[in-house]
């Protein structure tokens, strides 16, 4: 690995322990953007203590992306639901097959236990491309809060009204 990917990862590093620093949630936080509790969707919390859904992030960051980020990210949502779903059914059936171990039916097959694992791998692949997406900076805080500021507050429609305040 040459230097520069080196530091790369390094960066990267800081920011994914960042992320898991240790946050305590109260049932009555809210998500920023909807004002519904946090706790009844999947959710991120960020260190400027802004939390939201991941469903709102994601629609308040899709507006500011790009065209191919907002495909990718759809691509990335849709894969992902298909897999939690898989990983659901396959827990299901270890957790069937465990309380069924007393009387010495069939255990979980290795390949099950595997596609287990490469599931649960694939997930947490794609949840840091859909985290390197939408989370890598709060909405609120970040440079997508500083774009939006950046934008002229006063369209130009409105900017003629304004002048015609003006004596
Ligand atoms: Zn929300
Ligand atoms: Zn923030």
């Amino acid at each position: 690995m040459d230097d520069a990917t080196k530091s790369v990862n390094n960066i990267r590093l800081d920011v994914r322990s960042l992320k898991a620093r240790f946050t305590e949630l109260d049932q009555k936080d809210q998500c920023c953007i909807c004002e519904f509790p946090l706790l009844t969707r999947q959710f991120y919390v960020f260190p400027c203590d802004h939390s939201y859904h991941m469903d709102c992030l994601i629609n308040k960051t899709t507006k500011h992306l790009p065209f191919r980020q907002i495909r990718k990210l759809a691509d990335l949502q849709e894969q992902l639901s298909r897999d939690i779903k898989l990983q659901n059914k396959l827990q299901h059936v270890q957790w069937a097959k465990a309380a069924n171990n007393n009387s010495k039916q069939i255990e979980s097959t290795d390949s099950e236990r595997d596609e287990f694992r490469r599931t649960k791998a694939r997930i947490e692949r794609l949840k840091t491309e859909l985290d390197d997406i939408v989370a890598n900076e709060c909405v609120y805080c970040g440079q997508i809060m500083i774009d939006s500021i950046d934008a002229p507050l006063i369209s130009l429609d409105e900017n003629d009204v304004v002048l015609s305040w003006m004596i």
